[in-house]
Order: structure tokens, then sequence, then C-alpha cells
């Protein structure tokens, strides 16, 4: 049942023309990982390796997000779902504008809705401005709990902000640290973590 909705969704998605990045897209990136996970990560939207394969986080940006997840004992097919604000690649990656984001939000809110996560994780500042609100500065507001819909956020960077500059590390790690902690008290008590 919830497998056939996302599905309609991601039907939906693969068909929409809300805003005018389907003229430009490749494949439209709907999202993936465990559709029952009780954490929800979400992105900025498609980059170029995820336009071509139509996949979430693939790409240099991807495997760093998997080395943070494995460093918590989180995997992508058990303890996350992986989405972004936006379904389709800017073109050259630029900032999307705030009419595709409004337009292709309602897609991101089905999702959450659906798979009903206990944490949703925000990465880099559209993420958090999509979701939360558009003045506020992933500087300031990282490591800070919010609630959106009565559902926890703990905004983070984004892995493409830590390649460039991988000073970003060390604050990202103690944020993932908060949602270790959060995880072990609303979901799994025993959850186990060498680094933690
Ligand atoms: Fe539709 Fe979202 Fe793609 Fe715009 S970015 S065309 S709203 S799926």
């Amino acid at each position: 049942m919830l497998e056939t909705e996302l599905k309609n969704i991601e039907q939906e998605v693969k068909a929409c023309t809300k805003c005018p990045l389907h003229l430009s897209r490749t494949n439209t990136v709907f999202g993936d990982g465990n559709i029952n996970a009780e954490i929800f990560l979400i992105g900025e939207g498609p980059g170029f390796d995820e336009d071509k394969t139509g996949n979430v986080f693939v790409g240099k940006s991807g495997k760093l997000l998997d080395k943070i997840l494995e460093a918590c004992n989180f995997s992508r097919s058990k303890h996350v779902y992986i989405g972004n604000i936006l379904k389709c690649r800017p073109p050259g990656n630029r900032k999307p504008t705030p009419e595709e984001q409004i337009a292709c939000l309602p897609y991101l809110e089905k999702q959450i809705e659906l798979i009903d996560p206990k944490i949703i994780i925000t990465l880099g500042a559209t993420a958090l401005q999509g979701l939360l609100g558009e003045n506020l500065k992933i500087t300031r507001e990282r490591g800070i709990w919010k609630l959106w819909m009565n559902r926890l956020v703990m905004p983070t960077f984004h892995p493409s902000a830590l390649l460039r500059n991988p000073n970003l590390k060390k604050d990202t790690w103690e944020d993932f640290k908060k949602v270790i902690s959060k995880y072990r008290e609303l979901v799994d008590s025993e959850h186990y973590c060498k680094n933690f």
C-alpha cells in the first residue's frame, strides 16, 4: 500500500511539468532508501550524476554521505530514506529559484507524510530554507533541533560543502551525534555505534 502510493507519486513526478526544470532534465530523481525508515534525509536537488542516472545522492557527495551514515552505523537500505527539495536538476547546478522550490515541495511533503519518519535531517542551506523558511542561515541553525509539522528536524551541512571545506566535518559530526542520541531515544535504545 505504502509502496504503491509512493510509486504513484513517483509516476506523477516523472510526468511533471509544473516548473521550467522539466525542460532541461534527463531524469527525475524521486528518492531512495527504506520506505519504513525513521530517518528522512533531505538534500537540495539532483546534480549531474543524479540527473544522468535518476538515482539520489550518487557521485562524490553521495559517497561522502554514505561514509557519514556508516560512521553512525546507519545504512541507506535499512535506516534512512533520502529525498530532495527538487526532483529535477537546475541547469549547471544553479541554486533553485523560490518558484521552482514552491512548485516541487508538495511532492516531498507527500513523501514525508507517507514514510512518516521520526527524524528529518536537512542537508545544506537550500533544504533548510526550502522546508523551514528562506531567511534561515545554515551556519546559525545547524545542530539545533527544529520542529516541522510536529516532526523533529536536524539541520546540518550538505556533503558537497564538506568536500569544498573539510573544516565543516567536525560540526557535521556533532550534528549527527545528536541524531544518533535522538534515534536511541525514539527508535532503538540499543542502536550501536562504535564511534559514539
Ligand atoms: Fe515538477 Fe519538481 Fe521537476 Fe519542477 S522540479 S518540473 S515541480 S518535478
